[in-house]
């Protein structure tokens, strides 16, 4: 199961949610209640980043598909 990183828009510290399937767009901060819009995780960025550099076919939106397909059309 993914874990999702959200940043509350208030400035309070940044905090982390476990989201099954495509339900991880928003979370509210355990502080103010504020609802944080996710931001791309060190880990995720990390492997964006040099899954890109040859083909740009990874999934922005998707929910994050893990599939090791390459984007063949499989999932
Ligand atoms: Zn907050």
């Amino acid at each position: 199961m993914p874990i999702y990183e959200y940043v509350c828009p208030e400035g309070h510290d940044r905090f982390e949610k476990l989201s099954p399937m495509s339900k991880g767009e928003a979370a509210s901060c355990p502080v103010c209640g504020e609802v944080s819009p996710r931001v791309i995780s060190m880990f995720s960025a990390r492997v964006a980043v040099g899954a890109g550099v040859g083909a740009s076919s990874a999934p922005m939106a998707g929910g994050g598909s893990s599939c090791a397909c390459g984007g063949s059309g499989c999932c």
